[in-house]
């Protein structure tokens, strides 16, 4: 079924994407799924969790000994977050850009932290830099058996 779309190639990259607590509380769940499943990429894997230290101190070891990673821990981990697996073409580099920068202050208007963030340290969601960060960040958050597996019957509609 695939091979009859011509551009589908790499339409099976997955990329990991994290409400964290503050767009939880702030009602942004919503906001951020009806911005990926609209740009048609299919969602794959969803839930709602409190992260433990433990999932919190690996996820985040690239920054462990930096002046934010305790405030950082101490943020994702003061609430429930929803972790969620994306797939589509690109998914991880148009991720990242519909996210918008690091910083909200140096975020486009029209992106995620763009539009609904002020501050580095509330920065609203999290997404995987880079295909080995999400393939990690993926294997870490979800079990094989929590990813689905299925078939997207608008994506002739998407795809080319
Ligand atoms: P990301 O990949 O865009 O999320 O950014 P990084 O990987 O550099 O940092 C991970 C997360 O740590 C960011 O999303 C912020 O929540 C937090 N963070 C990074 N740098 C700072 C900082 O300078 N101050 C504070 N308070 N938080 C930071
Ligand atoms: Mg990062």
């Amino acid at each position: 079924k695939l091979s009859v779309l011509n551009n589908m190639a790499g339409a099976s990259e997955r990329t990991f994407i994290m409400v964290k607590p503050d767009g939880v509380q702030r009602g942004l769940v919503g906001e951020v799924l009806r911005r990926f499943e609209q740009r048609g990429y299919k969602l794959v894997a969803l839930k709602m969790i409190h992260p433990p230290r433990a999932l919190l101190e690996s996820h985040y070891e690239e920054h462990k000994g930096k002046k934010f990673y305790d405030p950082l821990l101490a943020y994702i981990g003061s609430g429930p977050v929803v972790a969620m697996v994306w797939e589509g073409l690109n998914v991880i580099t148009v991720g990242r850009k519909m996210l918008g920068a690091t910083d909200p202050a140096k975020s486009d208007p029209g992106t995620l932290r763009g539009d609904y963030g002020i501050v580095t340290g509330r920065n609203i969601v999290h997404g995987s830099d880079s295909e080995s960060a999400a393939k990690r960040e993926i294997d870490l958050w979800f079990r094989p058996d929590e990813v689905s597996n299925w078939v997207h019957t608008a994506e002739r509609w998407i795809y080319e």
